[in-house]
């Protein structure tokens, strides 16, 4: 079988493929409209809820073509996922959790802290807790309806619960201070955000209190396995403009591809990007299995966003200047792949998370 990949897998690939290749050049509105249309803009949000509950692997395949074929705002093509929201009930589901999945409400993810010696916390106050802190970067903070802000329940009495959690917080809640946004080379936009004594209903808060981590850490993982798709998506996308570059007429008089020297860098490039595509389903088969793949995805998040940086810079360098032009396709996926190594969890931080996955849990395989 293919790359090991179901025959339903497969015609999902060359169907959505194909969508995306007469479509990519719509205005982004009118691309999301469509794919609403025809079935693709909720394919990973829960049948229940409307959606059609795709698979991990599916959603891997998905965002891997979707980068492939140089799409760079997935967003118009697959709506937004439940994520942190994916097992709430009652008002968190009526007032975040739905107009969330029909694109009435948009949410960012407050996790990054500003100051790691006040890190944010939340007070009890009868029934509603009280938050204070900082969030550092958080990503479409200022365009967004609602946040999930991960914090510290910190109960001065022992009676109440107290430990980590996260909580729904409204963008425009009395005491939030948005600082100005600032966009990273990625072309994406952040914010940092103060809370001043935020008074939030404690039926805001997602789950247990004192699960808040796990919950997170879901949240992350969920964002590590989607960067590593959308890499090797852009190592391939990468490869098929060095290709036909390569394939032209070169002031040498022959073409680029003619010279052995650029063929080692350029079967350099192949192997990397067939290592990181490999690396990428078998995760995806991990995830479909529900065996529980921490260290797995973490692995292919860093595997899949070094080696596909390696292949989009080894691009750069056989295109040559113009490469590095404004607008060039490979001068925009160059900036894009390596915001990708930090963002979600920087390399060698993973790399300790790795080992102490093996060392302290004695999870994981190879
Ligand atoms: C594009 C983008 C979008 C983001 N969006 C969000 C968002 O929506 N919400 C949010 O909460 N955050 C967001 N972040 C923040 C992101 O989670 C952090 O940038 C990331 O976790 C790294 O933390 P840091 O920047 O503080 O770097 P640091 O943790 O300071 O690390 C910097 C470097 O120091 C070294 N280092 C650090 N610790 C160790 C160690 N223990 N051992 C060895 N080396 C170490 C590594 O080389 C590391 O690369 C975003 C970041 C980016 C770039």
């Amino acid at each position: 079988m293919p790359d090991n990949l179901s025959p339903s897998i497969l015609k999902f690939r060359e169907e959505f493929s194909d969508f995306l290749m007469n479509n990519r050049q719509l205005p982004e509105e009118e691309l999301r409209k469509l794919s609403l249309r025809e079935g693709y803009y909720r394919m990973s949000q829960p049948v229940g809820l409307g959606g059609q509950g795709a698979s991990p692997m599916q959603m891997v395949v998905a965002r891997e073509t979707i980068a492939k074929l140089g799409v760079l705002s997935p967003t118009s093509v697959i709506g937004p996922e439940p994520g942190l929201l994916s097992e709430v009930e009652g008002s968190l589901k009526a007032d975040y959790l739905i107009p969330l999945l029909e694109g009435e409400k948009k949410a960012s993810f407050a996790f990054t802290e500003s100051k790691s010696d006040s890190p944010t916390v939340a007070d009890w106050d009868g029934d509603d807790l009280v938050v204070s802190g900082r969030k550092s970067y958080v990503s479409g903070g200022h365009l967004s309806d609602f946040m999930s802000v991960v914090l510290t329940v910190d109960s001065k009495k022992t009676t109440d619960k107290n430990g980590p959690a996260v909580v729904i917080v409204d963008s425009d809640s009395k005491g939030i201070e948005m600082g100005e946004p600032f966009y990273s080379l990625d072309g994406s936009s952040h914010v940092e955000v103060e809370f001043k004594s935020v008074k939030v209903d404690a039926k805001n808060v997602i789950g247990e209190i004192g699960q808040g981590i796990p919950r997170a850490l879901g949240n992350i993982m969920q964002e590590r396995i989607e960067q590593a798709a959308t890499s090797v998506g852009l190592a391939l996308y990468a490869l098929d403009v060095v290709t036909s570059h390569l394939k032209k007429p070169h002031r040498s008089g022959g073409t680029l591809s003619d010279l052995e020297g650029v063929r080692l860098r350029y079967s350099d490039m192949r192997i990397n990007s067939f290592a990181a595509r490999s690396v990428l389903y078998r995760v995806g088969r991990l995830l479909d299995s529900g065996d529980e793949a921490i260290n797995e995805v973490t692995t292919a998040k860093i595997f899949c966003t070094e080696t596909a940086s390696s292949v989009v810079d080894t691009a750069v360098q056989l295109v040559g200047g113009q490469a590095l032009i404004k607008g060039h396709p490979l001068e925009e996926i160059y900036r894009k792949m390596r915001s990708m190594r930090i963002a979600g969890g920087a390399s060698d931080v993973l790399r300790l998370n790795l080992s102490k996955g093996v060392f302290e849990f004695d999870s994981g395989t190879v």
